[in-house]
């Protein structure tokens, strides 16, 4: 569902932030991305929605070469990748519906379909009964299940995630972490940047490592990736 083959992130001539990056992951695979500040975790995540492009080698989001895509065709691939971020961005001056239903005005789906698809969502992060509220009504564990629901509204195919738990407890982490189980058990590849080292280890999946911008662990090897 999401590959790269050989990629090279270079943002100047001397300061390459991705350098020969190989792996796949495939669908409804849950795996985390880690590494120190600056190895190059959130390149590899703007390589995949597309808000960058490598420097060399190739990223394919289900199949499709984003390289080579036409400008006009990001929107369209965009909405394939939910995004969840550290301090989730929603709008306070909304409501926990508005703010779920916003990916979807972009679609011109009808009203009767936005209703149904918020509903959806909200009663998978466990938040049905709080739609008519404000963002700012709610914990800091809701605000980001909230974020979450945005993010599947659309029912993506591939969730990203950036440091998802950064200001949240142990106790709501594993919650927050649950759900993306959950997202994955439906099929969804999600890819999770995190930094805790801790909650990475109690959830026993695969684990993407940079250092300093190579992937030295958890990567899928150049010769399996291509059956040989
Ligand atoms: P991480 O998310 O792991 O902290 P980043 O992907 O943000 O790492 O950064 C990887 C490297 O690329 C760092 O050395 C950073 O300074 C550099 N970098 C990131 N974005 C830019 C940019 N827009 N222009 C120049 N250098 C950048
Ligand atoms: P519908 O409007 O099609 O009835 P539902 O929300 O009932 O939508 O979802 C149908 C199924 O699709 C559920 O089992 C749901 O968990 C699953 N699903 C697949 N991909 C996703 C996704 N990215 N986000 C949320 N649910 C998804």
């Amino acid at each position: 569902m999401i590959e790269f083959r050989q990629v090279t992130k270079r943002y100047d001539s001397d300061h390459t932030a991705l350098r020969q990056v190989n792996f796949h992951l495939n669908r409804g695979e849950l795996a985390f991305l880690t590494g120190h500040s600056g190895a190059g975790k959130s390149t590899l995540l703007k390589l995949i929605m597309v808000m960058e492009r490598p420097t060399a080698g190739e990223v394919l989001v289900g199949g499709q070469r984003l390289n080579s895509m036409p400008r006009r065709q990001i929107p369209y691939i965009r909405r394939h990748i939910g995004v969840v971020f550290q301090n989730h961005q929603l709008l306070f001056d909304r409501t926990v519906f508005d703010n779920v239903a916003m990916p979807l005005h972009v679609t011109g789906a009808s009203p009767d379909a936005i209703g149904r698809r918020v509903r959806a969502a909200l009663d998978k992060v466990g938040l049905l009964s709080k739609e008519k509220m404000n963002p700012m009504q709610l914990s800091g564990g809701e605000q980001q299940r909230v974020g979450i629901a945005r993010a599947v509204v659309n029912k993506p195919p591939v969730l990203l995630a950036d440091e998802p738990t950064g200001n949240l407890d142990p106790e709501l982490s594993a919650d927050i972490m649950q759900l993306f189980t959950q997202f994955s058990q439906v099929g969804v590849t999600v890819l999770i940047a995190s930094h805790d080292i801790g909650l990475i280890n109690d959830m026993g999946r695969r684990t993407l490592t940079l250092d300093h911008g190579e992937l030295v662990a958890g990567g899928t090897p150049w010769g399996e990736q291509h059956g040989l």
